[in-house]
């Protein structure tokens, strides 16, 4: 039996599988979220020094996704395969490094949990084939750009441009929403948060959030067209209201403490372009008008 057929007639077998992907998927987005910003930043500083017609720094070793090789970063022992291991290898060094003992971060096994536990959710909620193969991709992508915007409060074109562009090509064959709505769903996902940014800024003079919050909603558009632009909105103002408020209460910040708006924009609109349908009959019919 060819290894497509062996996933649609066994849905637990795809569920395990992708999990696993997940596992090892979330390993890469480690490294992504940690590297990514950095490699902007050093990328950045080269830029603003050319145009100020500064001397270049001294060549900087080089730093990308690949090189240099992971190391410890208290005593650069350079971690070998076996432990790089999504979540075993943190389970089997309990949580030290091999060579000096120092603490690892709980932030690798946890993304890594977080995206193995994601992926096989939508492996099972889709079942094999398309839809769930895209929403992988779109769901890695969106988990990579929250929490590098929650740590750096920056949302990386280089992340979102090219989802939002994938977005309006699954949809030129249909696989979520027809193009049309897809296409419209991008423009006003962009215009909608670019309005309420300038509506802001004339009120208070204060920039309310980010250009990129802006691109992320238009790259939630693309996906699931503007059907799903105002639960979008709605579910992201109110948990991003409601933790501001509960950071606030906790004395851990104060009223001008950046809060990134982008994790809220992406959990809202995943929730959106899974059961956005759902959800807005269950509105109409408890409002009564269904
Ligand atoms: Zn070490």
């Amino acid at each position: 039996m060819p290894l497509n057929e062996i996933l649609t007639h066994y849905p637990l077998a795809f569920v395990v599988i992708t999990g696993v992907i997940g596992l090892l998927v979330g390993s890469f987005l480690n490294v992504v979220i940690w590297r990514l910003p950095r490699m902007l930043e050093r990328e950045w500083r080269v830029q603003a020094r050319d145009i100020l017609g500064l001397p270049g720094e001294t060549p900087l070793p080089t730093y990308n996704l690949v090189l240099p090789h992971s190391q410890c970063p208290h005593c650069s022992h350079r971690i070998r395969a076996w432990e790089n291991i999504p979540l075993l290898s943190y389970v089997f060094l309990r949580g030290r490094c091999s060579a000096c003992s120092a603490p690892i971060s709980k932030r690798y096994p946890l993304t890594e949990l977080a995206c193995g536990l994601l992926s096989a959710f939508i492996a099972w909620h889709f079942g094999f084939g398309w839809q769930a193969c895209m929403t992988l991709v779109l769901s890695w992508g969106l988990l990579a750009m929250s929490l590098i915007d929650a740590e750096h409060q920056l949302l990386p074109d280089v992340l979102v441009l090219p989802l939002m562009w994938l977005g309006l090509i699954v949809n030129s064959f249909g696989l979520f929403v027809p193009l049309q709505e897809a296409l419209w769903g991008a423009i006003a996902g962009y215009t909608l948060l670019w309005s309420v940014f300038w509506l802001f800024k004339l009120l208070t003079g204060k920039d309310g959030m980010g250009h990129g919050d802006f691109k992320l909603l238009a790259l939630l558009g693309a996906w699931g067209g503007w059907q799903i632009l105002p639960l979008t909105i709605l579910l992201s103002s109110l948990t991003g209201a409601i933790v501001g408020l509960i950071c606030l209460r906790l004395g851990n910040a104060n009223t001008s403490t950046p809060i990134p708006f982008g994790p809220w924009l992406a959990i809202a609109g995943w929730i959106a372009l899974l059961w956005g349908g759902q959800i807005t009959d269950f509105y109409w019919q408890f409002v009564g008008l269904k």
